[in-house]
């Protein structure tokens, strides 16, 4: 019997603005201390409702699910007016004597599902979630220094990446955010980290800040970068080609696309890049 991937229903309990733009959401469940893990970077899928629900329609369960895909099938045989939109999010936190997810949303604007249900969110509002799980747990590749890169979306998974380097690896850090607003306190790392902020109202880009970086990335081996896929992209080839990092210290995904949503398909570069994963793999 393989494993099975969970799909939850989960319910707000609070909503803090911690900067303007992102929306800090509060969740919980019965189920979550069976769910939570004590690992950086938990992915999940949230399911948000479509026009006319209140809560969504959540695929079935599948009891065996051995490549933890058996429930997308479930997903997809959902009509397609009642299928719930579903959108990749990271676990911020857990406290696990509250029982307490937060989830932080990016409020990027109304075109997105997401984001609008995250500038609305209230307390009692439910949404379905899918994982995490430990099926699509990514292992931190190992340095004595690591760089840490990423936009909005990446910081909740920089956060708790920082709470969980061991004191050996020290940490530094490129977040771009829109503006100085939206800079956050981010905890400290065991080993010592050195965080710079990247603005995008003062022309600043992630990739061109890490590109030009100096001595602020002497003796970093390993690199963690997500965010916009094309900056992700352009990011990791920098580090593997210009700063000689081997291609497995480069942890990287892209979470967004710019102009499409989640729900578009591949475009032919992220076709190119999941075959350059899996021949880097074989
Ligand atoms: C593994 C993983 C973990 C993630 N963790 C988080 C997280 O913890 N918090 C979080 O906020 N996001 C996170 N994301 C990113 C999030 O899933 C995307 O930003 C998603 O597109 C948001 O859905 P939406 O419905 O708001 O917009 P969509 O319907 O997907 O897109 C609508 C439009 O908005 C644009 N858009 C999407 N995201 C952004 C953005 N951030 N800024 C500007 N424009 C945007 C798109 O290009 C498109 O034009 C994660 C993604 C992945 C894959």
């Amino acid at each position: 019997m393989g494993q099975a991937l969970p799909v939850t229903s989960v319910r707000v309990v609070d909503v803090e603005r911690i900067t303007p733009g992102t929306a800090r959401i509060s969740f919980t469940a019965d189920e979550l201390p069976a769910l939570m893990e004590d690992r950086p970077d938990q992915q999940m899928k949230l399911c948000l409702p479509r026009a006319g629900q209140t809560v969504p329609r959540l695929p079935e369960r599948c009891a065996d699910d051995p490549y933890g895909m058996r429930w997308y099938e479930a997903y997809l045989a959902i009509p397609e007016a009642e299928r719930p939109w579903m959108r990749g999010f990271t676990v911020r936190s857990y406290d696990r004597g509250r029982n307490v997810m937060a989830v932080d949303f990016v409020l990027h604007g109304d075109a997105g599902p997401a984001s609008r249900w995250g500038a609305a969110a209230r307390p009692g509002d439910v949404l379905g979630m899918v994982g995490p799980s430990s099926l699509y747990a990514r292992p931190l590749p190992a340095a004595r220094r690591m760089l840490l890169a990423g936009d909005e979306t990446a910081l909740p998974a920089i956060a708790t990446v920082l709470e969980a380097l061991p004191a050996g690896t020290g940490a530094v850090v490129y977040a771009e955010v829109a503006d100085p607003a939206e800079e956050r306190e981010l905890p400290p790392a065991a080993g010592g980290a050195e965080v710079h902020w990247v603005h995008r109202d003062r022309g600043g880009s992630l990739t061109e800040a890490v590109r030009d970086a100096g001595p602020e990335l002497d003796g970093v081996g390993a690199a963690w970068v997500a965010g916009e896929a094309s900056a992700v992209r352009e990011l990791r080839r920098h580090l593997v080609e210009e700063r000689q990092l081997p291609k497995n210290a480069v942890e990287f995904s892209g979470y967004w696309r710019r102009s499409l949503t989640q729900d578009d398909g591949p475009t032919e570069e992220d076709l190119a890049e999941a075959a350059e994963r899996a021949a880097d793999a074989s």
